[in-house]
């Protein structure tokens, strides 16, 4: 089974619209590839928006813990309060008088780190550890294959921790349906989620756009790759806006030693397809960018088969 990871240096950059172009090809294109469907960017899951999943399981997703006092116990030493290195201990109001005998100290939810170090000092026991539902990942059936999705909740963390069991369960799935690829949707940028989202990939895709930014992202991107020894392509979004950067981008996946294999223009058709809740390539095929969009997934879909071998 071989997994391709879709990466952009940051958000924005079309990769979910390829991302949902490929879920299309894979299902419904000249030689289809039966595909699961993974969408690792649990912070901004827009892969739903383009397939219209019926969902199939919803499940917690239970993040880290957070502290919590018990105001019966809590005598009010402001031991906690000093040892908590987040100020996330709340003191009581000073209309609340004492905290003892139930008035007053509480632990702020969001600015706790879970590092328990306010249980273990509390002379009272009366801090404990709860674990935090963190999000939900679902289990979803499209109509171009089986969707793992999932929406971590604002002001959250642990997305590497999500994006891995979103990950582990569409690789189960297709360990079960003999399938032969997974399309993983990745986070933008190079952060935790993104090296949870690639870690284990076959290939990566990297979706650059041709600007000062995006330039400066993709050598990111791609420093990550080769640092975790994942093979790695390049494809230029709205190439035509630009023409110096594509220079420039050429430049960089020369130097690195990375393929760029192909160029997609500038084409309102693909707001028009979001808009409308279609991959592009289904919307309309005939417009240049499914055009160049089809292409580009020949060429992957072709390394996926035979690794490493020149498609371009
Ligand atoms: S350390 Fe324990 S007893 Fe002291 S203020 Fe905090 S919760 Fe209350
Ligand atoms: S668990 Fe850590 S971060 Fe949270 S309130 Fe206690 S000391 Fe502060």
């Amino acid at each position: 089974m071989k997994q391709l990871v879709i990466l952009s240096g940051k958000g924005g950059t079309g990769k979910t619209s390829v991302a949902a172009a490929f879920a299309h090809l894979a299902c419904e294109g000249p030689s289809p590839l039966r595909a699961v469907l993974a969408d690792a960017d649990v912070d901004a899951a827009n892969l739903e928006l383009v397939l219209h999943p019926q969902r199939l399981e919803t499940h917690d997703f239970t993040g880290g813990s957070v502290a919590v006092i018990d105001p019966e116990r809590c005598q009010g030493c402001e031991v906690c309060e000093q040892v908590c290195h987040f100020d996330a201990i709340l003191p009581p109001s000073p209309q609340s008088g004492s905290a003892a005998g139930g008035e007053g100290y509480a632990v702020d939810p969001i600015a706790c780190d879970g590092c328990a170090a306010c249980v273990y000092q509390c002379p009272e026991q009366a801090i404990r550890m709860e674990p935090q539902i963190a999000g939900c990942w679902y289990h979803s059936e499209s109509r171009f294959g089986m969707l793992f999705h999932a929406n971590l909740y604002p002001a959250q963390e642990n997305s590497g921790k999500l994006v891995t069991l979103v990950k582990q369960n569409a690789r189960l799935c297709a360990l079960d349906g003999d399938y032969p690829i997974i399309i993983v949707d990745g986070p933008p940028g190079i952060g935790c989620p993104v090296i949870s989202a690639a870690a284990g990939a076959s290939l990566a895709l990297i979706v650059a756009e041709p600007t000062v930014a995006g330039i400066h992202d993709l050598e990111r991107v791609l420093q990550t790759t080769i640092h975790f020894r994942i093979p790695a392509l390049v494809v230029i979004n709205k190439a035509d806006i630009y023409p110096q950067g594509v220079v420039e981008i050429e430049a960089v996946c020369a130097e690195l030693d990375v393929e760029l294999i192909g160029q997609i223009p500038f084409d309102p058709t693909v707001t028009e397809a979001m808009l409308n809740g279609e991959p592009v390539t289904a919307y309309r095929a005939e417009s240049p960018s499914s055009q160049a969009l089809i292409a580009i997934w020949q060429i992957v879909s072709a390394w996926l088969v035979s690794p490493g071998e020149p498609h371009a």
